[in-house]
C-alpha cells in the first residue's frame, strides 16, 4: 500500500505545478462524466439495436408465428399474410392515417 502511494504522490506533484490544479480538476470530471456518458451511449445503442430487431420481426396473420427476417411467404404454413410488428404499434404510425369514427346523435 505504502509503494502505491508514492508514484500516485509524485504524478499529483508533477502535474500540479506544470498543469495547475484546474487542469487535474478537468482531468477528473472528464472521467467521470466519461463514466456517466459510456452507459448512456450503450443504453441508446441497445435501444437503436432493438428497434432494429423489432423492425426485421414479422407476425403471420394466418398462423399467428413469429419470423425473422425478410421473407414474403411464411416458412410455417406458406402464407402470404405476413404482418410486420412495429405497424401494429400505435405509436410508430401517423395518426392523421387513423380512422375515428363519431357517431351524431340528436339530444332531446
Ligand atoms: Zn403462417
Amino acid at each position: 500500500m505504502q509503494n502505491k502511494i508514492i508514484p500516485y504522490s509524485l504524478i499529483f506533484i508533477l502535474i500540479i505545478p506544470l498543469f495547475g490544479f484546474k487542469f487535474l480538476v478537468g482531468l477528473l470530471g472528464n472521467i467521470l462524466l466519461l463514466i456517466v456518458l459510456v452507459p448512456l451511449l450503450i443504453l441508446i445503442l441497445g435501444f437503436l439495436g432493438l428497434n432494429f430487431f423489432k423492425s426485421s420481426i414479422n407476425l403471420c396473420e394466418s398462423c399467428g408465428s413469429t419470423i425473422i427476417g425478410n421473407n414474403v411467404n411464411c416458412p410455417y404454413c406458406g402464407c402470404k399474410t405476413i404482418k410486420n410488428i412495429q405497424e401494429d404499434d400505435d405509436l410508430s404510425s401517423d395518426a392523421s392515417n387513423k380512422i375515428i369514427e363519431v357517431k351524431a346523435e340528436e339530444i332531446n
